[in-house]
This record gives structure tokens, C-alpha cells and sequence, in this order.
């Protein structure tokens, strides 16, 4: 392993993952549903495979089809236009978009300035382009970004803000004033944005606004999202870049050599999927309130303080006042003690001092698993 990725090992979803599987536990810590998404939206995945639509390469940037819509999602939602020809690129998930446009808009030696804690794979993009990392850490317990710390963090060799709200794993949803600060402070400094949008739809306080659809920050943003957890279908791994054409340009450009293109025929049910009308995004949201709201409640009764989030399908919380001192090593213990699985957030910064005592849990799931796994935790205190 060269030294860019020392330290990266194995990530923590695979390990957790797997000690879920290994101890029957009920998993709470990748975030993943345990139920598909619509019928008509896996209907339409076979129908493309057995019509022989995308069982060949697509096209590089993606098919047509799921370009248009992906367009016409940010109209009908944002009032934003984009091209689908130029404006919009559709990549193997939203990590390949992150990969694919770190490596396409970095120089070695440029500074990234990236939440913290932060979704691991920014940590290992900024490494394998050989950029460093300068990270502004949310601190709880609101989780809200220190505007003048981001101000400061800004260097003549910053070239990039790195952005993720709804933020993974705090729940933290970036608010108006905030975004004006963020919008104002990149077009003074002339920074290039990235904004990792994949919980876009899961916002249970406030509103999600795309940063791109600030003042300014049409020419400087690359936008990305994902059809994994809106539609509940993680496996698929489709996502996509939309933004200024030289922009996706430049990220097409290093898409082409990391996987050329995007598995065919679930670009076309993704299409179909994004043209769901407004009540099915409404429901969705609606059922994972409902479920943070559960959670939330049995988390607390447990004994742990828990983060209350505004958007993502995670609560963070802190293990301390249960007397615990290490996260890492209460979620490897978790499943032998309750049989529950979580994923420690220390790993998710630079610092693991800073986050040494939270843990994440995932509440994308059945209700029935959800009051089990609170009634499991009860036992902790
Ligand atoms: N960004 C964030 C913040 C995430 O939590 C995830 C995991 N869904 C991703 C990106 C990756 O998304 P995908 O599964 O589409 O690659
Ligand atoms: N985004 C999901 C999470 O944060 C899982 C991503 C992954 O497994 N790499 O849990």
C-alpha cells in the first residue's frame, strides 16, 4: 500500500458490516434500508435488462434518459437548470462522483477544507490526489460550523471546499445564513465547491437548499447525489455531478479512466424513479421522521445522549454518560453485550480525541427492528 493510503485500511462500514453478519446482530451501523425501494422502480430495472436497454457500455456520460431527468428534477425541485448534455454527468454512485472530481479538480499540494467529522471516503480521495486535508470540526451538541474558524481555515493554497449537508454522520442541515456566509466567503476567496447533497430528500427540519443555487456559486459548484438513499437502493450505485459544463467536463474527463461508465439498465429505472411525483419523496421523509422519532426515544431511555438530527437517516450520539470512555471499542463489544451494531464517529476525524465518545446509529429500518434494537440497548445502563 503507498503511503498516500496509509492508515485507510478497512473502512469501518465493512468492518461493522461484517461483525453484524458474523454475530446475527441487527445492524445499525451501515447506513443501508432493509427494504427495497418501489416496485415500479425495480420494474422498470427489469424491464431495461430484458428489453436489452444498457445490457451494453452506455454512453460515458450516462444515458440520456437519466440525464434528462436528473435535469429535470433539479427544475422541478430547485428551480435550477442545467444542460443534460453538458451540465450533467452520471457516475457509479456518489463515490465515484467524490473520487472523480477530487482527482479531476486538485493539484498535489492544494488544501481541501472538509467538515469533520466527514464521510470517510473525502479523507481517502483528498489522499489518493495528493491534497491535503485541513478539516473544520463540527462540534456538538448542534453540530453547527464555526463561520469565522472556516474563515480562518481559508489559505492561499486552499483551492476547494469539500461540503455535505444533510452531513453524515451528525444529521446537521446547513441553514440560510449559513450558506450565504459559505457563498460569500468562496466567491471572495475564488474557491471551488463541492457539495455531497445524497440526503437531499431526508430532511426533517428547515429545507435543503443546493449551495449551486446561491449567488456565485453557479460557475464554482459541482453538485452531487445519488439514487442510493433516495430510493432505497444502495446496491445500485448510481449517482451523479451536475454543475458547469467546463466543471463535469473536467470530471468526465477522470471518470472515463476509473470506471469509463455507470452500470446500464439502473440508469434507466433511476430515471423513472426520479420522475416519482411529489408524494412518494413526501412519504419517504415522513416514514424516516416517524423512524429518527423512535429511535431517537429509545436511544435516550437507553441512557445515551443523543444529537437530534435535522436530515440523513443517523443520529449521533454520546456513549460517556453510560459511563463509557471509547467508542470504537463499545461498538466492537456491542453485539456480544446487546447484539446491536453501530459505527464508532471517532473514525470519522482527523482527531479522534474530538469525537472519541459518539457513535452513530442508523434508523433505516423496519420499525419492528428499530423497537427491538431500543429494547436490546435498554440493557446497557
Ligand atoms: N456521501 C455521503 C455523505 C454518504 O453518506 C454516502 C453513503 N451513501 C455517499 C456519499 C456514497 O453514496 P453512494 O452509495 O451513492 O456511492
Ligand atoms: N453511506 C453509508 C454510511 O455512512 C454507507 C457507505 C459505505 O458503506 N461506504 O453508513
Amino acid at each position: 500500500l503507498n503511503r498516500r493510503l496509509d492508515g485507510l485500511g478497512t473502512t469501518i462500514f465493512a468492518e461493522m458490516s461484517a461483525l453484524a453478519a458474523a454475530t446475527g446482530a441487527i445492524n445499525l451501523g451501515q447506513g443501508f434500508p432493509d427494504t427495497d425501494g418501489p416496485e415500479e422502480v425495480r420494474e422498470a430495472a427489469v424491464r431495461a435488462l430484458r428489453d436489452g436497454r444498457g445490457n451494453q457500455y452506455p454512453p460515458g456520460p450516462g444515458v440520456p434518459e437519466l440525464r434528462t431527468a436528473v435535469a429535470e428534477h433539479q427544475a422541478r425541485r430547485y428551480g435550477l437548470s442545467f444542460d443534460p448534455d453538458t451540465e450533467v454527468l452520471v457516475t457509479a454512485g456518489a463515490t465515484e462522483a467524490i473520487a472523480a472530481t477530487l482527482l479531476a479538480l486538485l493539484e498535489p499540494g492544494d488544501e481541501v477544507i472538509a467538515f469533520e467529522p466527514y464521510y470517510d471516503s473525502y479523507a481517502a480521495c483528498i489522499a489518493m490526489a495528493g491534497a491535503t486535508r485541513v478539516p473544520l470540526t463540527l462540534r456538538a451538541p448542534d453540530f453547527r460550523p464555526d463561520l469565522d474558524a472556516l474563515r480562518d481555515a481559508v489559505t492561499p493554497r486552499t483551492r476547494l471546499l469539500l461540503l455535505n449537508s444533510p452531513h453524515n454522520p451528525t444529521g446537521m442541515v446547513l441553514n440560510p445564513g449559513e450558506l450565504a456566509a459559505i457563498a460569500e466567503l468562496a466567491v471572495e476567496r475564488d474557491l471551488l465547491v463541492v457539495t455531497d447533497e445524497v440526503y437531499e430528500h431526508l430532511v426533517f427540519e428547515g429545507e435543503h437548499t443546493p449551495l449551486i443555487s446561491l449567488p456565485g456559486m453557479r460557475e464554482r459548484t459541482v453538485a452531487i447525489s445519488s439514487a442510493g438513499k433516495t430510493f432505497s437502493f444502495t446496491g445500485w450505485k448510481v449517482g451523479w455531478v451536475t454543475g458547469a459544463a467546463p466543471l463535469v467536463a473536467a470530471v468526465r474527463t477522470a471518470k472515463q479512466y476509473l470506471t469509463f461508465v455507470s452500470s446500464g439498465p439502473f440508469q434507466y429505472a433511476v430515471a423513472e424513479a426520479l420522475r416519482l411525483p411529489d408524494g412518494f419523496f413526501t412519504g419517504f421523509r415522513e416514514d424516516l421522521r416517524a423512524k429518527r422519532d423512535l429511535l431517537a426515544g429509545g436511544l435516550a431511555d437507553a441512557g445515551l445522549t443523543v444529537f437530534r438530527p435535522q436530515g440523513t437517516y443517523f443520529i449521533t450520539t454520546d456513549i460517556a454518560a453510560l459511563g463509557e470512555k471509547d467508542g470504537l471499542a463499545f461498538c466492537r463489544s456491542l453485539p456480544e453485550r446487546c447484539g446491536v451494531v453501530a459505527v464508532p464517529n471517532a473514525v470519522f476525524y482527523d482527531d479522534p480525541e474530538a469525537g472519541r465518545t459518539q457513535v452513530r446509529f442508523a434508523f433505516c429500518k423496519r420499525e419492528e427492528i428499530l423497537r427491538e434494537a431500543a429494547a436490546r440497548l435498554s440493557g446497557l445502563g
